[in-house]
């Protein structure tokens, strides 16, 4: 008897979403992941592997998306690589050689790819995509603060080194060098990425969507002044929403893919015996690291402060803690490697965030309306710390130093100055007031959910 053919099953359009393999560009794009297949899209998230990072992801949640990881490079093809800039060249090389392997396997299956979503520090994947003919978009995971100062220094408005006290740029505040992204600032602690992170804004004609994890509230005339020459769209705030939202996605409490081991039932239970609002949580990121004697300094500011504290000392930082500290504090203070970070600043008892202003950490208090110490290190953090004590007014900022050091009186009366003092009050106020915002944007109807649902349709037609 001969076979009937089966009919061929109708599957939901399928997107491809590529993340640049930090901790800080993954979690972004993991979310909007997470909303796309809410909305009835197939999501395949896909980053490199290297034996560096692929192992230390770890899975802290289960979740509706595919993760798939393809190759960088042998250890031996990356041997030779000496500075970020080698790294990204030769990483453009192989991983656009993996990727387009891993894409001719895709569009050879049932249910092809229509749309590829890609880390906006990596601009070539639109070619990649384009040379397959789909369409692709870039995702920046910084705000538009950020993005617009890449895109004047790329315009030629400023050159490094910055000649002019002051810097003057469409829709935002006056600008010093230090308010500037480290990486324009040559007296920076931290080594220029300028090349790039500038890359970025290279190809921004092309693309018919510019995504960010921003939210149009949050830097209006901003996004105004860009959305007049490119098609942005803002689709934050890009964190898990349960502990902001009441519409939030289904079990979305964590990011759910780590590059370290989160200690949480160690924080959770230590929470838990606290007051409300009486704990001061420190994290300055997966990435930036504090010398030894800044280390000691925030240490003893800590201390001096008198308030409780739950520090987060990543395994690679240690051994710069000073000997005993530890111990010596641990009725007030709590140390871990790692936690999950948006579980803690949603706890009752966290009353203050001690941060590096990374964007992830940044969004993360605003939507949890957590008023921030901001100690920013390098990169796009300065900027952010700029936005968040002079433009959205939701945390104060270290000083430093003559040596470019926070000193321990800083950290003690920068924290009581949120815990204790008259600007706190205003502080809490503010960010009650952008926590609000937040929400509004990414809840059904609001303005990033519009966003998202536009970009569903048009893939679903397409
Ligand atoms: N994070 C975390 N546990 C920690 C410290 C940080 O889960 O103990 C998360 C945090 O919630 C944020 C990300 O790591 O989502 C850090 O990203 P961010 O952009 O703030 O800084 P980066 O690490 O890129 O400098």
């Amino acid at each position: 008897m001969a076979k009937t053919k089966e009919p061929k099953i109708q599957r939901e359009a399928h997107i491809l979403c590529f993340a640049f393999p930090a901790q800080g560009h993954i979690s972004p794009i993991l979310q909007f992941c997470k909303r796309l297949a809410s909305k009835g899209l197939k999501v395949t998230l896909v980053s490199t592997c290297t034996s560096s990072t692929t192992n230390k992801f770890f899975q802290t949640q289960a979740n509706s998306i595919k993760v798939e990881f393809i190759s960088d490079g042998t250890e031996e093809e990356k041997s030779t690589v000496k500075s970020t800039e080698e790294f990204f060249e030769l990483y453009k090389v192989l991983v656009s050689q993996s990727l387009s392997e891993f894409m001719e396997k895709q569009l050879g299956s049932e249910n092809p790819p229509k749309f590829v979503i890609y880390d906006s520090i990596i601009p070539w994947i639109f070619d990649v995509a384009r040379s397959f003919a789909i369409e692709a978009a870039p995702f920046f995971t910084q705000p538009w603060a950020v993005n617009s100062v890449n895109f004047h220094f790329l315009q030629g408005k400023f050159k490094v080194p910055v000649e002019e006290p002051v810097l003057s740029l469409p829709s935002m505040p006056p600008l010093k060098v230090t308010d500037l992204p480290s990486y324009f600032d040559i007296n920076g602690s931290y080594p220029l990425a300028l090349s790039v992170l500038v890359n970025q804004f290279t190809n921004m004609e092309k693309p018919k969507w510019l995504f960010c994890n921003s939210f149009d509230k949050l830097e209006e005339e901003l996004v105004k002044w860009m959305a007049s020459k490119y098609p942005v769209k803002n689709i934050g705030p890009s964190i898990p929403s349960k502990y902001f939202s009441k519409q939030c996605l289904e079990n979305d409490k964590a990011y759910g893919l780590s590059l370290f081991k989160p200690n949480t039932d160690t924080c959770m239970t230590w929470l838990d015996s606290k007051d409300p609002g009486s704990v001061v949580y420190v994290s300055f990121g997966s990435v930036a690291d504090l010398e030894k004697d800044q280390m000691e300094e925030v240490a003893w500011g800590l201390k001096k402060s008198n308030t409780f504290f739950l520090w987060v000392v990543r395994e690679s930082e240690s051994e710069k803690l000073t000997k005993n500290f530890s111990e010596e504090t641990s009725d007030k203070g709590l140390i871990v490697t790692w936690c999950l970070q948006p579980e803690v600043l949603a706890h009752k008892s966290v009353g203050c965030f001690m941060t590096h202003c990374g964007w992830n950490s940044t969004l993360e208090a605003l939507c949890l309306g957590l008023p921030m110490v901001a100690m920013p290190r390098l990169f796009d953090q300065t900027t952010n710390a700029k936005y968040v004590e002079d433009v959205w007014g939701v945390g104060v900022r270290v000083r430093l130093n003559e040596e470019r050091m926070v000193t321990r009186e800083e950290v003690e009366v920068c924290i009581r100055e949120i815990m204790e003092g008259e600007r706190g009050k205003e502080i809490r106020r503010n960010s009650e007031k952008w926590k609000k915002l937040a929400k509004e944007a990414i809840d059904e109807g609001g303005s990033s959910d519009k966003t998202i649902e536009e970009l569903v349709q048009k893939i679903l037609s397409s």
